[in-house]
C-alpha cells in the first residue's frame, strides 16, 4: 500500500438486543403500553495502520455493552427514563459507555426490524 492507506479507517461494531415496554404520551403509535424487541449496535470508528492489530478489543466491548443492555431488559423503559424514546435509550447507552470510558463513535437502536435511530455523540 502507500501512503493513502493512512487514511482508511476501521469500524468496529458490537450488538445486542433486550426487550422492554414502553408508552409514549402523545405518540401517534407508541401512545399505549407495548413491547418492543430492541437492537443495539455500538460502533467504534479507528484508523487503520500500518501494522493493524485489533486496535478495539471487540470481546470486552460486547460485555460492556451486555452488562448496560441487561439493565433495560423486561423492563418498564417509563420507570428508568422520562421519555423512551430510541434516542433517550441511545443517549442513556453512551452514557453508560462514558462512565466505563468507551468513546463510541455511535449507538444505533432498532425499536422494530425496519427502523432504527443512530445517535453520533459529540
Ligand atoms: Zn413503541
Amino acid at each position: 500500500m502507500h501512503g493513502g492507506n493512512q487514511m482508511a479507517k476501521a469500524v468496529y461494531r458490537v450488538m445486542g438486543t433486550f426487550s422492554a415496554s414502553h408508552k409514549m404520551p402523545g405518540h401517534s403509535k407508541c401512545e399505549n403500553l407495548h413491547g418492543h424487541n430492541y437492537t443495539v449496535e455500538v460502533f467504534m470508528t479507528q484508523p487503520v495502520l500500518e501494522e493493524s492489530t485489533l486496535q478495539v478489543d471487540l470481546t470486552e466491548l460486547k460485555a460492556s455493552v451486555r452488562e448496560i443492555i441487561e439493565t433495560f431488559d423486561h423492563t418498564h423503559l417509563n420507570d428508568i427514563l422520562d421519555f423512551p424514546s430510541c434516542e433517550q435509550i441511545a443517549l442513556s447507552i453512551i452514557a453508560q459507555l462514558h462512565e466505563t470510558g468507551i468513546y463510541p463513535s455511535s449507538v444505533r437502536v432498532w425499536e422494530t426490524p425496519v427502523q432504527w435511530v443512530e445517535i453520533y455523540p459529540e
